[in-house]
């Protein structure tokens, strides 16, 4: 062969692809061009050593890029002089061009901590695979003026680079360096700025002297502390207002993760990846250096990241500490951090000083959150390295906006069978993160160019994201579809796997949902397809005594779940719940006996129950403590499963409330019972699907909902289903939680606009 035409599919713009085909054509005497298109890059190639050429492409594609698909059509040659890098407008404006944000390489890593180089030292520095993207677009075609870098104009060094195709920084939109790029500054507790010679080492200083630094990073702040340092890290949680809540820690490099953590080489992959998610990875038993508990109290897993910015290796190389607390910069409940004059206003109190640079950030982003089961990352939350990157859902059609729940708040916008989930923007339940939302909303739109034909949202009338999005739905002139939460959950494991329409059975574990007849639903047994569900098996409902608040206190859970079991003998089996209620357990009594309260189907609030009866926890300082604290209570040496019972669609625990009470009575540890309670309810959730499924001829099962972010029970159910000859099916690209709720919402108003032909 002398001449192809080479075609590769996948995540291949914006990331370097291009230069590096360029520099491989000049390596192996090719002559040709290769050129940007729709969804990926072509190639015309001729020359002798094509074939070395081909696999090279394969071999060294550049790290942030994923190549899914290479076709080779061989062609009869064309005579060409040289090897040239075509310009394509068509995609070059197009929103598939904007690359997540890229962890610093290991190459630009070198050149930093290298005192011969030109960058030693400098924290903006970044090359043709590397640094920041979707965080500094202002507007398409992703092009420096059209970034927040247009505010640098390029020095003769950066310039003579970014126009030399055989330089690492071969048009790399944000290069730049000390003499003419962004900078750093410190600012004390009140904004005023702190003249220093080198303001990352003197925050480095502070941060070791027990001090608490606010950094700004490429998404936005990132309060950092010493995770070594007990005082500092009860400091942080006191001006925070943040009791328990786990914090993440950047760790120094993969080795300081590996002497903390049992890591997987997956896991170490993936630490290491671009995108430097932080990973939810089990510590060791003894970890070196020692952690301070109050890290994450009451947890075995530890939220784990390396540096992916170069002031995260900077302040590093400035200090003997190999472990940091990097968290959110934000105040409790409201989107992170990211413009300077905000953050000393936002984290007054809370930060000492202020490690900040001049260069703005647009795309707000929260750190990626993932853990990983069956070589794969669970998403648990979907931001900074992922975004915008788009989902292919099974079918093309108009575009959809769906704005999800209002907890985990993510919208997704469709363009086409492309979704594209917008940035994690927190809990919808304050201005400040609906003003998030809408700003993101207009750059998504306007980057997708696309008018929604129709607004999606939760079935729940009092949500801020129902009523945007009839807000919305009016202003446009669009209809309005309102989705069951759980049919949602159960269509974005459908979307993100494309599944075809055909009826599956999803069991749907989560904390809360509307369910349209008036209950909470939370752990919902559903047969969909891409029109419609049908409820066909739940958790028995009790009442949920005192509304939310029983997520909050869940001895108030605990209470509904015993008085099921044992009635008005509750006193004898769980003598100590009804000890600790004091002056409550009388009245709480006489709601659970009357009913007179809602009633709940809720898998979240069973986990509540069954932490507070071992003794666990008994309350939710922050959502999910109480069935995070159960999962790091389970030893696979114990032996036994609780008992659950499955007839006419109702899975029913009390068996499981009864075995408890007997293991609590015979001072069986909190071991004993979280272990078998977990057994216990995957075989109960397998026993249920297997009938059912049996009986309706199906034997594809999806398992979504926040509460599989479990990965204990997520992986029981797992093999449980395979054990049964079943398909699972869970959530890929996007989180199991309500962050993935859009999705689900918008595959559902896409394919209700295909259906009715409009
Ligand atoms: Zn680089
Ligand atoms: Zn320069
Ligand atoms: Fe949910």
């Amino acid at each position: 062969m002398n001449a192809a035409i080479i075609r590769i599919q996948g995540i291949v713009q914006g990331v370097g692809f291009r230069p590096t085909v360029y520099r491989l054509a000049g390596e192996f005497d090719i002559v040709g061009f290769v050129r940007n298109d729709t969804g990926g890059v072509t190639i015309h190639a001729e020359g002798a050593r094509i074939d070395e050429f081909i696999r090279a492409l394969r071999s060294r594609a550049p790290r942030a890029s994923i190549v899914r698909e290479m076709t080779v059509a061989e062609i009869s040659p064309k005579g060409y002089s040289d090897f040239v890098i075509v310009p394509s407008e068509s995609t070059e404006g197009d929103v598939t061009s904007i690359s997540p944000d890229l962890a610093t390489c290991p190459e630009c890593t070198r050149e930093l901590l290298n005192p011969a180089d030109r960058r030693f030292g400098y924290p903006f520095i970044n090359c043709t695979l590397c640094g920041p993207r979707y965080s500094i677009v202002r507007e398409l075609p992703y092009d420096r003026p059209l970034t927040t870098m247009s505010d640098f104009p390029m020095c003769e060094d950066c310039n003579r680079e970014y126009m030399d195709v055989h330089d690492r920084r071969f048009h790399a939109q944000p290069n730049a360096c000390e003499v003419c790029g962004p900078r750093y500054e410190l600012l004390d507790g009140e904004g005023k700025t702190i003249s220093c010679e080198n303001p990352i080492e003197r925050a480095a200083r502070f941060l070791l002297s027990g001090k608490i630094v606010a950094v700004k990073g490429i998404g936005g702040f990132h309060l950092m502390a010493d995770a070594l340092n007990d005082d500092v890290v009860d400091e942080l949680r006191r001006r925070k207002r943040r009791p328990s809540k786990p914090f993440a820690v950047m760790v120094k490099n993969i080795q300081t993760a590996r002497n903390l953590c049992e890591l997987s080489r997956f896991e170490a992959e993936i630490l290491e990846s671009p995108s430097a998610p932080i990973l939810l990875v089990k510590m060791k038993n003894e970890p070196k250096p020692k952690l301070p508990e109050s890290l994450a109290p009451g947890l075995d897993r530890l939220g784990v990241f390396l540096p992916y910015a170069p002031v995260h290796h900077l302040l590093f190389a400035k200090m003997d500490s190999h472990v940091l607390i990097a968290t959110s910069g934000n105040r409790r409940d409201e989107p992170i951090v990211c413009d300077n004059a905000e953050a000393v206003e936002d984290l007054n109190g809370i930060a000492d000083y202020f490690l900040v640079h001049n260069r703005e950030i647009i795309g707000r982003s929260d750190d990626s959150v993932g853990f990983v089961s069956e070589n794969e990352m669970i998403i648990v939350r979907r931001s900074r390295g992922i975004v915008p990157r788009s989902i292919e859902m099974p079918n093309a059609g108009p575009s959809v906006l769906a704005v999800g729940a209002d907890l985990k708040g993510t919208f997704c916008l469709t363009r086409g069978a492309e979704a594209f989930p917008s940035p994690y923007f927190g809990d919808m339940i304050g201005e400040k993160s609906s003003a998030f939302f809408d700003e993101v909303l207009d750059r998504y739109l306007g980057w997708l160019d696309v008018v929604p034909r129709a607004v999606a949202c939760d079935l729940h009338p009092d949500y801020l994201s129902t009523i945007k999005a009839e807000r919305l739905a009016k202003k446009l002139g669009v209809p309005l579809f309102r989705v069951q939460h759980h049919y949602a959950h159960a269509l974005s494991v459908v979307a993100g796997n494309r599944l075809p329409n055909e009826p599956v059975l999803a069991l749907i574990l989560d904390g809360f949902g509307y369910g349209g007849d008036g209950s909470i639903w939370g752990c919902e047994f559903l047969i969909v397809d891409y029109s419609e569900f049908e409820r066909v098996g739940h958790l028995r409902e009790v009442v949920q005594p005192g509304g939310d608040r029983a997520a909050v206190d869940v001895r108030r859970m605990a209470l509904s779940w015993a008085f099921e079991a044992f009635g008005d003998r509750i006193g004898r089996h769980f003598p100590n719940l009804v000890k600790s209620l004091g002056d409550l357990a009388q009245p709480m009594m006489k709601i659970v006996s009357n009913g007179g309260a809602p009633m709940v189907s809720s898998a979240g609030r069973l986990f509540d129950t069954v932490a507070c009866m071992a003794g666990i926890c008994c309350e939710n300082t922050y959502e999910s403590e109480c069935p995070q604290r159960l999962m790091s209570a389970f030893d696979p040496r114990i032996e036994g499963a609780y008992g659950f019972d499955f007839s006419d669609g109702i899975l029913d625990p009390i068996p499981a409330i009864i075995e408890i009470a007997d293991d609590v009575r015979g001072r069986d540890g909190a071991s004993v019972i979280a272990t078998r309670f977990h057994r216990g309810f995957a075989n109960g959730l397998v026993g249920a699907a297997r009938s059912i499924c049996e009986r309706r001829g199906i034997s594809r099962v999806l398992l979504t909902g926040g509460v599989f972010q479990n990965s204990i029970l997520f992986e029981l159910v797992l093999n449980g289903l395979r054990n049964e000859n079943l398909s699972p099916f869970w959530n890929r690209f996007v989180p199991p939680g309500d962050a993935g709720v859009a999705l689900g919402q918008a595959m559902f108003a896409v394919e209700k606009l295909r259906g009715s032909g409009d």
